[in-house]
């Protein structure tokens, strides 16, 4: 697996990905300041439950740089076709050059990418061999700081005790309702978006593999990709 530095020109995909960053900061600064840290200094909860909400939102953040900007499986100008594999080798139409029967073309990255799945705007990137297996991991930890942060949220208002010394004259204070309701729609949205993505990623790899076991003579590429797309 190679994990070359690759970076997508496309102002599209970076305003994708800065509302996505941006939904990230939103959540990792106004939870802990609204709920994690006034019920800890209470004693409702303890400190360990904070140290894994910002755990979880490094592993997030980390394994969103990865994805996006790891190469997803672009294939050289001058690949080394090799000998007895040629005639899984096809000639791209729009970049000219040769490529393993199962690549696409994207055309928003410009090029060829070797065993595609999608191109995923939030991330900037094509989703392929060499960075699915992190655009897995970013699904994964997505979803837990998603159901974390929501589950917090809930507990806040229908199962911790009512914090007590609250300084009123704080702005997140102040507006404490429209900042959690407005957490609340971006938890729930990426939670019911990201669950549907996660599951037919997972059913895709599930039944490639199984396609595998049953024909392995056909897995050097004779046979349609899996194509999800987001
Ligand atoms: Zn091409
Ligand atoms: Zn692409």
């Amino acid at each position: 697996m190679g994990l070359r530095i690759h970076f997508v020109v496309d102002p599209h995909g970076w305003c994708c990905m800065g509302l996505i960053v941006f939904v990230w900061l939103y959540n990792i600064v106004l939870i802990p300041k609204i709920v994690l840290f006034p019920h800890y200094e209470e004693g409702h909860i303890p400190g360990i439950l904070i140290i894994i909400f910002y755990g979880i939102a490094i592993f997030c953040l980390v394994a969103l740089v990865r994805a996006s900007f790891t190469d997803p499986g672009r294939l050289p100008e001058n690949p080394k076709i090799p000998h007895g594999e040629r005639e899984f080798w096809e000639l791209c139409n729009k970049c000219n050059l040769m490529r393993p029967k199962r690549s696409h073309h994207c055309s928003r990255c410009g090029h060829c990418v070797r065993r595609m799945d999608h191109h995923c705007p939030w991330i900037n990137n094509c989703v392929g061999e060499d960075n699915h297996w992190l655009f897995l991991q970013l699904c994964f930890y997505t979803e837990l700081l998603t159901s974390y942060a929501l589950m917090f949220s809930f507990c806040h208002y229908y199962y911790f005790l009512p914090v007590k010394k609250r300084n009123l004259d704080l702005f997140v204070v102040r507006h404490e309702l429209a900042i959690m309701r407005l957490a609340a729609f971006m938890g729930i949205t990426m939670l019911v978006g990201i669950t549907g993505l996660f599951y037919t990623q997972l059913i895709g790899i599930i039944t490639y593999h199984w396609k595998r076991v049953l024909q392995p003579k056909k897995s050097l590429g004779l046979e349609s990709a899996p194509q999800i797309f987001a």
